[in-house]
């Protein structure tokens, strides 16, 4: 599906991936993008995302966490403010557009809106965050988590791979350890944050469709499961006297593609390893990994539940013994209904067909959660390709995605109520 859009937001839509271009080179990466969390290039980020703020025609500060943040009053004075936002940092050897397209289409949307002349009774912010991929410190959404007030203060002692600590980056960013509270957003002044973001996935491509609302961002599980059983002769035990670890491993990786296909969510087995290792020795230990997503905690929590009760019997049939650890649980969060229906009615009247979906990938918009009602908008991406220099979208797409998010802004002021 393609939609031709007016002039000015081809024009727009130009410049937006024109801007994406000027902020790849921003990098310390010889050839590739590689931009992490208080470095000189996220000053160099932070510096022209700022101007492009105030040529907007919004007021600009640094924040104590390192965010670039953009302001235009509204009509009446210190209302509180609705918050557009993504992410300027990035992975090594990324892509052009994870995080930052979503912080540019905020900028031209907040100028649109001004030129508009709308008077809106209340505040809009852009804020482009510091960190959110978690490279050099280990902990991703950290400068989120700063706005939201739930910054943990035990990375400040956490070092990168130079061996500088997060507190030592700071004093060499300008910026005050102390201070960092001074980052908080009061949840008083804060109406919703929206997040426009690439899909980062193949679905919206796969349908034939520029945008989707998402429905909620997916919690995970991590499990290790480790499986023993007793390594023997590949060619003297018959196949009824084995203990093979590794098959009981197999038809556990088989499991989770059955009940994920059954249950629709997505259940990822990335690594596995056997012991001995040998070509002609039986297994005789196998260690498996098991990430489990769904926007529904609930219903990620029973399939799971049914995984381990299915992969205990076929242990137990086979003479095994399994144990699993948990190495890791988030909860998803859901996008707030009245929102996803404000950028469902956008998304109808720049003419796309709406189709909600989850986001499998982790967001910004989980941290500020904590304070705030949430929503995202996703774009399609070629491939569905992220977290790689492939990363590639359309002006045609981004053009369509900046009206979206301005009919976004309009629908949210029609139901604003102060
Ligand atoms: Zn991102």
């Amino acid at each position: 599906m393609t939609i031709n859009r007016s002039g000015s937001a081809n024009t727009a839509a130009a410049k937006i991936l024109k801007r994406c271009d000027e902020l790849a080179a921003f990098s310390s990466m010889e050839g590739g993008v590689c931009r992490v969390y208080l470095s000189p290039e996220h000053q160099q980020a932070n510096d022209r995302v700022g101007q492009w703020m105030r040529d907007a025609g919004m007021s600009v500060v640094v924040d104590a966490a390192g965010n670039v943040r953009g302001r235009l009053e509204g009509s009446v004075a210190e209302a509180p403010a609705l918050i557009i936002g993504s992410h300027l940092d990035s992975i090594p050897d990324a892509g052009k557009y994870d995080g930052i397209l979503g912080v540019l289409l905020g900028i031209d949307a907040v100028e649109r809106i001004r030129q508009a002349d709308l008077n809106l009774p209340f505040a809009l912010e852009v804020i482009g965050f510091g960190e959110e991929e978690g490279v050099r410190f280990g902990t991703t959404l950290m400068t989120s988590r700063a706005c939201a007030g739930t910054w943990d203060d035990a990375w400040w002692s956490v070092t990168d791979e130079t061996g500088q600590s997060l507190q030592d980056s700071f004093a060499r960013f300008g910026l005050v350890a102390a201070d960092i509270d001074q980052a908080r957003i009061d949840p008083t002044k804060v109406l919703a944050f929206v997040e426009a973001h690439i899909e980062q996935g193949p679905v919206l491509e796969s349908m034939g469709l520029p945008l989707g609302v998402v429905s909620a961002i997916a919690g995970a599980r991590r499990l290790q499961l480790s499986i023993s059983g007793m390594a023997g002769h590949a060619g003297t035990t018959p196949m009824n006297l084995r203990k093979d670890a590794l098959v009981a491993a197999a038809l556990g990786v088989a499991l989770a593609e059955e009940l994920a296909n059954e249950h629709g969510l997505v259940a990822t087995v990335g690594q596995i390893a056997c012991t001995p290792g040998g070509v002609n020795v039986i297994p005789g230990t196998a260690e498996f990994s098991l990430d489990i997503r769904s926007g529904d905690d609930a219903l990620r929590d029973r399939v799971l539940a049914e995984f381990e009760t299915r992969l205990t019997t076929i242990c137990t049939e086979r003479g095994l013994t399994l144990s699993i650890s948990h190495t890791h649980k988030a909860a998803a969060v859901g996008c707030a209904q009245p929102l996803q229906a404000l950028f469902a009615d956008a998304v109808a009247r720049v003419g796309c067909e709406v189709h909600h979906l989850e986001s499998g990938a982790g967001h910004d918009a989980m941290a500020m959660a904590d304070i705030c009602d949430v929503a995202m908008l996703f774009i399609r991406c070629e491939g569905g390709i992220s977290h790689n220099p492939a990363e590639a979208i359309t002006a045609a797409d981004t053009a369509i995605a900046l009206d979206a998010l301005v009919a976004f802004i309009e629908n949210f002021a029609k139901t604003y109520k102060s």
